[in-house]
């Protein structure tokens, strides 16, 4: 007999002009065949009315984790478990998805499939840090879940000061932006950190995100300590033809309007016999125009990626993009790979060694300094290490005219005696 709860407030939730997520929980609550699953569901529902009765969360953190690891599991137990019993513990694990989240419906099925078995049907796909969440599970189920899945190939991912589990884009076999060979890069990055995954020994978390473009699909830029970034360095191909069939489209003013005008660095013009010129030395990269025209306009062939660290969302110090710290590296050889993973390697243990508590990369990079940070991995500083293209370099070369003349001058004189 699966015990239900008067639900009030939920109810009008769901009265909303869109889906409410009260909607998926009532459906495996009132629908699903397995009665453990809507009582687990009828349970988390009534706890959840008598949070917002009361204003207040009951889940508390914990200790749970699977044999061999020590993180990857978000434990949850009820304050309130007396009164909603079957959802006292509801723990959710953070699975790691496959590189560009690319699943076959198989394997999908067999991971609901598994899921249902052992906890509460609850999934979500993706959650922020990239991961699959199995949301509610009892300690021990935890265990018999992770063994099943990790049977036919998955694994946990990253909870707690570690390295978390890694994101990359849809990548090259569905976009024709892609620069980089992403999953690639993802897999090398994984798999080389596996262990500091597992095992939170660092001082605060450490995300690594592949884009295969500048278009950034993986917000890798803000949202990651270890960004990489796919981009080119020659020149754009641009297919005047394909530009000839815009302008008769859509008018020469609407490519004006919407292309030209909106290049941010003024890059681009249109002749009068509608050729698109781009002044490619002064591209930044944004996109825009490859986006808006993509059959017309293409990345170079000189193609690699750049690296950026210390991007994070608020913390101490508020939203930091990341810095860049090899503004390009082509990716053809096993070598580039492997330096990407030892440019990790470095920035890891560095960060481990040198970051407070509770501190991102980006925060112990503000605290010691940049020059301190790139000397620490055995990084050259280069001016093309810019904050916003075109702008500030980290390196300054204002002024540098005027302080030799003066020095010429101081030079003078002496000489005069
Ligand atoms: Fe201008 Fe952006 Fe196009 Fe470069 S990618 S030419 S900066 S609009």
């Amino acid at each position: 007999m699966v015990k239900k709860y008067e639900t009030p407030m939920l109810d009008q939730l769901r009265g909303g002009k869109w889906p409410s997520f009260i909607d998926g929980i009532t459906r495996l609550a009132e629908e699903h065949p397995d009665e453990r699953i809507r009582a687990v569901n009828h349970s988390l529902l009534g706890q959840l009315e008598h949070s917002y009765e009361t204003r207040k969360g009951y889940w508390k953190g914990g200790t749970v984790s699977v044999y061999g690891y020590g993180g990857g599991i978000i434990p949850r137990f009820s304050e309130v478990g007396d009164a909603f019993p079957k959802s006292r513990e509801f723990h959710t694990l953070r699975v790691q998805p496959p590189a560009g989240n690319y699943y076959t419906t198989d394997i999908l099925r067999q991971l609901a499939d598994s899921w249902e078995k052992y906890g509460s049907g609850l999934v979500t796909f993706h959650g922020q840090t990239g991961n699959i969440m199995f949301i509610g599970t009892t300690t021990e189920n935890t265990q018999h879940f992770f063994d099943e899945i990790n049977e036919y190939g998955f694994d946990l991912g990253g909870a707690g000061p570690c390295v978390r589990t890694a994101m990359s884009c849809v990548g090259a076999a569905r976009c024709e932006q892609s620069c980089a060979n992403e999953h690639k890069i993802h897999r090398l990055l994984v798999n080389n950190f596996m262990d500091d995954m597992h095992r939170p020994a660092l001082p605060y978390k450490f995300k690594f995100k592949v884009s295969g473009c500048p278009n950034d699909c993986m917000n890798s830029i803000e949202r990651s300590d270890f960004a990489v970034i796919g981009t080119w360095r020659d020149d754009m191909k641009v297919d005047q033809a394909e530009i000839k069939k815009y302008v008769a489209k859509k008018g020469r003013q609407y490519i004006i309007d919407n292309v030209i005008s909106r290049c941010p660095t003024q890059a681009l013009s249109l002749t009068d016999g509608d050729e698109l010129q781009v002044d490619n030395r002064n591209c930044v990269r944004c996109m825009h125009c490859l986006n808006v025209m993509p059959k017309a306009l293409s990345p170079g062939d000189d193609k690699g990626v750049t690296l950026l660290i210390g991007g994070k969302r608020t913390l101490k110090i508020g939203d930091l993009m990341g810095t860049v710290i090899v503004p390009f590296m082509k990716m053809e050889s096993d070598e580039d790979y492997e330096r990407i993973v030892e440019i990790a390697e470095e920035t890891i243990d560095f960060f481990a060694e040198n970051a407070l508590e509770h501190e991102r990369t980006g925060e112990m990079i503000e605290r010691i300094g940049l020059v301190n940070f790139l000397e620490g991995i055995g990084i050259e500083v280069d001016p093309n290490m810019v904050n916003h293209p075109r702008e500030s370099s980290y390196v300054r070369t204002d002024m540098w005219d005027e302080e030799a003349e003066k020095w010429f001058e101081r030079k003078a004189e002496q000489a005069a005696g």
